[in-house]
């Protein structure tokens, strides 16, 4: 389905971004990798599946390098046809006890790469006539918990970005939409998981239940393979017209 596109996901070296790089590899796109940690284990998982892979290093919290991370891909493969708002960080702190450097990392890794991206790759999008923007927002861009202040405020301003693009390309074939995932166990959860469980000295299975049963009615985890698979659903034709969405996949989290 996605033959001859070119997907850039960032922060796709891990969890839901590799899943959601993987999906889209499955489909046929070529992808263009991004984030820290171990890069060859995901260029192999996607070179696997038969597609051509490239790696871009670009801090999320550096315009200047999103900027040439975009160029890279259009280098590189020629185009840039769908862009995955993904790469993201969490620290959990009271606002009187929240780093004041940790609130500028978040805001910037965590929202601000997502209108730098989206600035540099909107105008080849529009001059095909074809794109695709989607943003990994959060059930935190929807509600809020307590601890999450500068996670909380980027995730809700990645919901009102993501409108805003949608408008201002509805009369486009340039679509944005967000996905609003409730917990996925990534390496992002399982640290919240082990500090959950050393707060209460309880093991790491105990925590792992409290954790779903404080918000998440379904008890469980969604994974990074199902927001691929809707990742798909918001490239293909079917989604023409879906513009502007803030979708939840998060085990009912946001009807209570
Ligand atoms: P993860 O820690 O597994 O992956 C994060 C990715 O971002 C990694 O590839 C990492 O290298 C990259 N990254 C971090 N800082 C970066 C930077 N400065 N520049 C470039 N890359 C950087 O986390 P995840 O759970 O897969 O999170 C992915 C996205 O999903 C985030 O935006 C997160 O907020 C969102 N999300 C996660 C959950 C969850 O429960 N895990 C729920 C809702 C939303």
């Amino acid at each position: 389905m996605l033959k001859g596109k070119t997907a850039l996901v960032t922060g796709s070296t891990s969890g839901i971004g590799l899943g959601i790089a993987k999906s889209l590899a499955a489909q046929g796109a070529n992808i263009v990798l991004n984030g820290f940690g171990d890069v060859e284990g995901p260029l192999a998982e996607i070179k696997a599946l038969g597609v051509q892979v490239s790696y871009h290093g670009a801090d999320m919290s550096k315009p200047t390098e999103i900027a040439d991370m975009v160029q890279h891909a259009h280098t590189t493969f020629g185009s840039l046809d769908i862009l995955v708002n993904n790469a993201g960080i969490q620290h959990v702190a009271r606002i009187e006890n929240f780093p004041v450097d940790r609130w500028d990392a978040i805001l910037a890794i965590n929202l601000s790469s997502a209108f730098h991206a989206t600035r540099a790759a909107l105008p080849t999008m529009l001059a095909k006539n074809w794109g695709r923007i989607i943003n990994v927002a959060s059930v935190h861009g929807l509600v809020a918990s307590a601890e999450k202040s500068a996670y909380v405020a980027a995730k809700h301003g990645v919901v009102g970005l993501t409108k805003v693009t949608a408008l201002e390309n509805a009369t486009t074939g340039v679509t944005c939409n967000a996905i609003c995932p409730g917990w996925v166990l990534t390496p992002l959860v399982q640290k919240q998981v082990d500090a959950k469980a050393a707060a209460l000295g309880v093991s790491n299975e105990q925590a792992t239940k409290l954790l779903l049963g404080e918000k998440e009615p379904s008890l469980q985890f969604t994974t990074p393979e199902e927001l691929g698979a809707l990742a798909v659903f918001l490239c293909s034709s079917a989604a023409n017209n879906v513009r502007g969405v803030a979708w939840n996949m998060d085990g009912g989290w946001t009807a209570q």
